[in-house]
């Protein structure tokens, strides 16, 4: 399984060979030179289809409910081959393409585009996503077969349920196969009517060995989402946008869980939502080593917690 993904084949500095780094570039390789790690993993990253990446790109320029009515400015709009070269030049050693349904009958074709976008990308996890219909165990169970490592879901967009007897049986699969769920599940940057961490605890308790990632921290239901992680250890979160001067301004952490956030250190990835986000990618970054929790701490979330997680 994930042969088609191999990181090991991965040259260590395949920036090296295609010329002048970016002023960025130089600044993002410096934050985890300066932690000794061999680069980043960045477990959420949108990779998709053109004409889908181009309607997500136009809802943002609308201002539309994704957005939560905020103005949001795409930093990278770059061709796709170019934009996996940027995380390239970043040092990302493996990145993960989210992508998700909003309606019935697109996951499978979305698998398809995943499976082989992972196979001209080598540093890609294959990712692959899901929604509640008939069907969606077995292509759940095709997309593992093919070498899946990594799920998307997405409670808002898909106006769904996690709970929906139709998923019960994909969650009991990559339960079963220990592939980790990145689910946008909290109520930020705009709520929908299965958002939230209600939903995902009934989720749990049928699946307590299920290894959901909670996206963007449950932003903005942090110290909930926080509290299923402390209670089931499969359960991580990604720090997709929090922290950030953008996200602090519409859902601020609270200062009294940042014990919990230290505690939690050994269970939360980074993600970046790269390319949509509304600031430079090494942002995000700054905006993790300014929490002061040591440098410990961002080891483990910007590298090793991943490395682990998948085997890289
Ligand atoms: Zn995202």
């Amino acid at each position: 399984m994930g042969d088609m993904c191999d990181h090991r084949a991965v040259p260590a500095d395949p920036a090296g060979a295609e010329g002048p780094r970016s002023a960025e570039a130089d600044e993002v390789r410096r934050f985890w030179g300066r932690l000794g790690l061999p680069g980043l993993v960045d477990v959420h990253t949108h990779f998709m289809p053109e004409r889908v990446l181009r309607k997500v790109w136009g809802y943002f320029d609308a201002l539309g409910t994704l957005t939560g009515g905020l103005e949001w400015p795409i930093t990278y709009r770059q061709e796709e081959a170019e934009r996996a070269g940027i995380l390239r030049e970043f040092g990302v050693r493996a990145f993960t393409a989210m992508l998700y349904p909003h309606k019935p009958g697109m996951a499978r074709w979305l698998n398809g585009w995943a499976a082989g976008f992972a196979r001209r990308t080598p540093d890609c996890l294959h990712t692959a996503t899901l929604f509640p219909e008939p069907g969606v165990e077995a292509y759940v169970r095709e997309a593992v077969e093919a070498g899946a490592r990594v799920f998307k879901a997405h409670v808002q967009v898909g106006a769904y349920d996690p709970a929906d007897e139709l998923l019960r049986p994909a969650w009991g699969l990559l339960a079963e196969a220990g592939i980790p769920v990145v689910i946008h599940c909290g109520s930020g940057p705009a709520p929908g009517e299965h958002t939230g961490p209600g939903p995902i605890a009934g989720v749990l308790a049928r699946h307590p060995r299920l290894r959901l990632v909670v996206a963007h921290m449950g932003m903005p239901e942090y110290e909930e989402f926080l509290g299923l992680a402390e209670r089931y250890g499969q359960v991580r979160l990604d720090t997709t946008m929090a922290f950030t001067d953008f996200a602090e301004k519409l859902a601020p952490f609270p200062p009294g869980a940042l014990p919990r956030l230290a505690d939690a250190g050994d269970r939360i990835l980074l993600g970046s939502d790269f390319p949509n986000i509304p600031y430079p990618y090494v942002h995000q970054l700054h905006a993790l080593e300014r929490l002061g929790l040591g440098e410990e701490w961002l080891r483990a979330v910007c590298h090793d917690n991943a490395a682990e997680l998948f085997g890289l």
